[in-house]
C-alpha cells in the first residue's frame, strides 16, 4: 500500500486532497532533474519529453474509457471547468442560458454566477433531501437556447452521485452540450466514456494521488469550444502555455494506479467508510447521514451531529491527529453553513454540525477503530457544554 507520509495522522480528508503515491512522486522525479526538455522542441531532449506526455495522455484515457486525442491537460479542476462552460459559451454566443445545480463546486457554481451578472440566463437545480435531482425538473428546465449543462458527477461534500449517464442523454436529444464535474468521481467508480453521451469532463490530479497544479478535461470529438486562454500551440491549440511535464507524468501514473485499485476502493475502502459510519451512527445519539446512502462514492460520508459546532469537533480531532472537514466554512466571524446542506433541507440544529469524512487506499481498519473509539468522546463533551443541546434535553 506505501507508506503515509505522516504518521502521526490519520488523514480522512481525501475529498479535499489526496496523498501523492510514491510511485506517482517517483515517476515524477527525473521531470525535474534530467529530464527537462521543453515537449516543444526539435532536439532529442524535448522529444523524449514529448513521448511521456503522450503516454501519460494514453494513461488518462483508458482510465477514462475515450480516445487521447479527447484529453486536454489543464491546471485542474477548476481550470476545467472554467474552459468548459466559457469556451461553450464563447463557440455559441446565440445560446445565452445555462443549468447547473445548487449543489455544485464553486468552480461552477461561482462561474454561472458571475457569468449571471454578466448577463446570461442561470437555472440553478435543486435537490431534495437526499440530494437526488429530479430528472423531470432538468428535463422541464432544458430550452431552445441552452448552451450548456453542467452537473457534478459525484458531490465532494455528500458523495452523492448524480444519473449523469440519463442527464447526458436527454441533453443529447435536445442538442445540448453536456459537461459534468468528476472532479471527485475519477479514480473512485469505473467509468467509460465511450458508452455515454457526455461531451465535456473535468478531473484533478490531486484528488487521486496525483499532484497539485494538474487536471485536465476531455472534449468528445467534434465538441466545438474556444480556448480559454490564447497563447501558443500546445495540446493542439486548446490550452496555450508550456506543458506542466512532471504533473502530467504525475497524473498518467495516478491514473494506472487508479485502474489498479479500482475493485480496493470499492470493496476494502467502502467496508472502512461503512464501518465507521455504521460505529458513529450506532453509538451516538442524534445523529444524520446526510446524502442517499444507496447511491454515493464509496469512500465519503458525511455525519451531522445535533447541536453541536462542527468546527468545534473538527479542532478536537485535529488533537487527536484526525483530519477531516465540516460543512460549514467559517467566514468573516460568521457561520456560513454549507450550501450543499442548505438546499437538501438539513435541519438547522443539524446543519452546523456537520463532518465529512473521506477515505483512500491508505486508511486501514485500525484507524477506524481509533476514531470509533474517540469520536464519541468529542461528542459528549462538546454537547456537555453546549447550550443548544441541555435545552433540548428540558
Ligand atoms: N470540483 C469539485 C467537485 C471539487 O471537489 C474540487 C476540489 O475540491 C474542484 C472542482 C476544484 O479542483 P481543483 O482544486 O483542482 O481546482
Amino acid at each position: 500500500m506505501g507508506s503515509f507520509i505522516n504518521p502521526c495522522f490519520i488523514y480522512l480528508d481525501n475529498n479535499a486532497t489526496t496523498q501523492v503515491a510514491p510511485e506517482v512522486f517517483e515517476a515524477m522525479r527525473p521531470f525535474f532533474l534530467n529530464q527537462f526538455g521543453n515537449p516543444s522542441s526539435m532536439h532529442t531532449c524535448g522529444g523524449v519529453v514529448a513521448k511521456v506526455v503522450d503516454v501519460a495522455r494514453e494513461s488518462l484515457a483508458r482510465l477514462l474509457g475515450c480516445d487521447e486525442t479527447e484529453i486536454v491537460f489543464t491546471s485542474g479542476g477548476t481550470e476545467s471547468d472554467n474552459f468548459a462552460i466559457r469556451g461553450i459559451l464563447e463557440a455559441n454566443p446565440d445560446k445565452r442560458h445555462i443549468v447547473t445545480t445548487r449543489v455544485e463546486h464553486p468552480g461552477v457554481l461561482n462561474l454561472a454566477r458571475w457569468l449571471k451578472r454578466k448577463g446570461y440566463e442561470v437555472t440553478e437545480l435543486d435537490v431534495d433531501g437526499d440530494g437526488i435531482l429530479d430528472l423531470a425538473a432538468y428535463r422541464d428546465a432544458l430550452r431552445e437556447d441552452t448552451a450548456i449543462v453542467s452537473a457534478m458527477w459525484a458531490n465532494n461534500e455528500t458523495g452523492v452521485i448524480f444519473p449523469v449517464e440519463e442527464m447526458a442523454a436527454i441533453a443529447k436529444a435536445r442538442g445540448i452540450t453536456f459537461h459534468t464535474d468528476a472532479v471527485q468521481a475519477v479514480g473512485k467508480i469505473p467509468m467509460d466514456l465511450s458508452k455515454l453521451q457526455v461531451d465535456l469532463l473535468s478531473l484533478s490530479g490531486h484528488k487521486l494521488h496525483g499532484p497539485k497544479g494538474i487536471g485536465a478535461l476531455y472534449v468528445r470529438r467534434g465538441t466545438r469550444i474556444r480556448p480559454l486562454m490564447h497563447g501558443g500551440h500546445q495540446e493542439r491549440g486548446r490550452r496555450p502555455g508550456t506543458e506542466n511535464v512532471p504533473g502530467i507524468v504525475g497524473l498518467g501514473k495516478a491514473a494506472d494506479l487508479a485502474i489498479e485499485h479500482m475493485d480496493d476502493e470499492n470493496t476494502r475502502v467502502k467496508a472502512l467508510r461503512d464501518r465507521l459510519e455504521a460505529s458513529l451512527v450506532g453509538s451516538i445519539a442524534r445523529t444524520r447521514v446526510n446524502g442517499s446512502t444507496s447511491n454515493r462514492l464509496p469512500n465519503t460520508t458525511n455525519v451531522s451531529f445535533e447541536f453541536i459546532e462542527g468546527e468545534a469537533i473538527l479542532l478536537r480531532l485535529n488533537e487527536l491527529k484526525i483530519a477531516a472537514s465540516s460543512g460549514s466554512a467559517c467566514t468573516s466571524g460568521s457561520l456560513e453553513p454549507s450550501h450543499v446542506l442548505r438546499a437538501m433541507g438539513v435541519p438547522f440544529t443539524m446543519v452546523h454540525g456537520s463532518v465529512r469524512f473521506s477515505f483512500s487506499r491508505y486508511n486501514d481498519a485500525d484507524q477506524v477503530e481509533y476514531v470509533s473509539r474517540e469520536f464519541p468522546k468529542v461528542v459528549a463533551d462538546l454537547r456537555g457544554i453546549s447550550p443548544y443541546w441541555s435545552d433540548s434535553m428540558g
